[in-house]
């Protein structure tokens, strides 16, 4: 299945805002046969919607209304150790709290986005098994949360996938049509859009760009294969590959200093150390954006994006780190025709899981898709 940027694309807005009347859709318009066929235009569906970001450690939740203006938001403790059906319960209480701390009832939601952490069956729903809830087993938790907030329409979907619809929705990918996503944290998260679609594959789990290898053979990554993306640029093996440089000799590094006072080093330190022009953290860096800038071609070569959006704790290098993605990106590409797409950071922060999930839970609702 594959999904749609829905037409409105407005700036989010904190103000909260009244219901607005149900706008009755438009007469149908007689086909031309010259024209090619085109989907109708959905019909405008007023009402609410909650965006959900699950993690491990906190559940985020978002109330936003029709144009997408963001009308509060709230977080409580994942307490994932309590099970899905705790999870949810508590995920339901704090979505009605959150509605009426808006003025609005549980009648007033139109439908639901969550975004979770993969794989899933995310067209079934269902969390099959997950290493970060391991007490979610065969869950059918987009059905389970419907039910805790009056069984309205809801969606699942893959975390990252939620995060790069945010962004390309409401974000850095407003106006582009052709979209790769990556967030680099714990792991590689990826995300696709191809011709304003969100590209979700057989069971939703397509994009899982982090386990796309570009060395065979390389660094152990966490799925079990070797030479995967993530076990070169992901936050963790950025910091991994500098305790490894620094133990391998990197005796005059001001990243030494650091892991014999901290006992470890994160990817912050590296670029830290890197924009301090320590020659140790610029090489450690150097390797990031190589492989990301491999990453790129690849990419390139697979959709042609006019964008590709990363996100992350990478963020903190700032543009440096992009500008060597960018000489390395170019120093791979072909050279038959100049490829420029634009390489640049998301914009829309900590809040890019509740938007995504809100704005994927109002394409879906409009597209008649939940
Ligand atoms: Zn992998």
């Amino acid at each position: 299945m594959i999904m749609a940027k829905a037409k409105t694309k407005k700036t989010i807005k904190s103000k909260p805002t009244r219901p607005s009347k149900v706008v009755k859709a438009k007469k149908p318009v007689k086909k031309s046969a010259a024209k090619p066929k085109a989907k109708p235009a959905p019909k405008k569906k007023a009402g609410y919607f909650l965006g959900i970001d699950l993690g491990g450690t906190n559940v985020k939740i978002g109330c936003f209304d029709s144009d997408m203006n963001l009308l509060g938001k709230t977080s409580v403790p994942t307490n994932i150790d309590m099970g899905p059906q705790y999870v949810v319960d508590q995920m339901g209480l704090a979505g009605k709290n959150l509605l009426s701390s808006a003025g609005l009832d549980i009648k007033d939601l139109a439908a639901i986005g969550i975004g979770t952490p993969g794989p899933a069956d995310y067209k079934k729903g269902v969390i099959i098994k997950s290493a970060n809830m391991p007490k979610f087993v065969d869950t059918p938790l987009r059905d389970m949360v419907s039910k805790a907030l009056g069984n309205k329409p809801a969606i699942l979907e893959n975390d990252a996938n939620v995060a790069c619809w945010g962004e390309f929705t409401m974000g850095a990918g407003k106006n582009v049509n052709d979209m790769i996503f990556m967030t680099l944290g714990t792991g590689v998260g990826g995300g696709v859009v191809c011709n304003g679609r969100l590209v979700q594959g057989v069971s939703g789990n397509a994009a899982e760009l982090g386990h796309v290898i570009i060395y065979p053979g390389g660094r152990l990554c966490n799925c079990g294969q070797r030479g995967c993306i993530e076990a070169y640029a992901s936050a963790s093996a950025t910091a991994a590959r500098a305790v490894e440089a620094v133990r391998a000799g990197g005796t005059d590094s001001s990243l030494k200093h650091i892991l014999d006072k901290k006992g470890t080093l994160t990817s912050k330190d590296v670029y830290q150390q890197a924009a301090a022009g320590d020659a140790l953290a610029l090489q450690i860096t150097e390797g990031t954006a190589e492989a990301l800038a491999i990453m790129c071609v690849n990419m390139l070569h697979t959709t042609e994006p006019a964008q590709i959006v990363f996100t992350g704790g990478m963020i903190a290098a700032g543009e440096v780190l992009l500008q060597r993605i960018r000489h390395h990106f170019q120093q791979w590409v072909w050279k038959l025709k100049p490829e420029n797409p634009e390489i640049c950071f998301a914009t829309l922060g900590e809040d890019t899981g509740i938007i995504g999930a809100a704005s994927l839970a109002r394409y879906s609702l409009l597209n008649n898709l939940i």
